[in-house]
């Protein structure tokens, strides 16, 4: 036990969010929770529905991206999005486990 960091809370850290993030969507696409956002996408207002990366509802003048999958279609925030797709990006370099 040398140099564990004693705080290892829950707090969320608004700059921590991001990671948190990133790593929550990681570990949806390897576990196939979630396909990859490879597909045709197109950008819309927000209709209400929510983000299928972090869950919020995406409400107008928010504009959504919708995203075509294998047989699914799948709605995120713009933001939410740009992460969801460089993480497809680097899962899709990465041999499936
Ligand atoms: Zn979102």
């Amino acid at each position: 036990m040398l140099g564990v960091r004693a705080q290892q809370g829950t707090a969320m850290i608004p700059e921590l969010f991001d990671d948190e993030l990133r790593r929550r969507l990681r570990a949806r696409l390897s576990k196939r929770d979630l396909f990859p956002a490879m597909g045709i996408s197109s950008v819309r207002r927000g209709a209400g529905r929510p983000c299928i990366v972090c869950a919020h509802t995406i409400d107008s003048p928010t504009l959504e991206r919708e995203v075509e999958g294998p047989g699914v279609v799948g709605v995120a925030h713009a933001d939410c999005y740009k992460v969801w797709r460089e993480e497809s990006a680097l899962f899709r370099h990465r041999p499936a486990v």
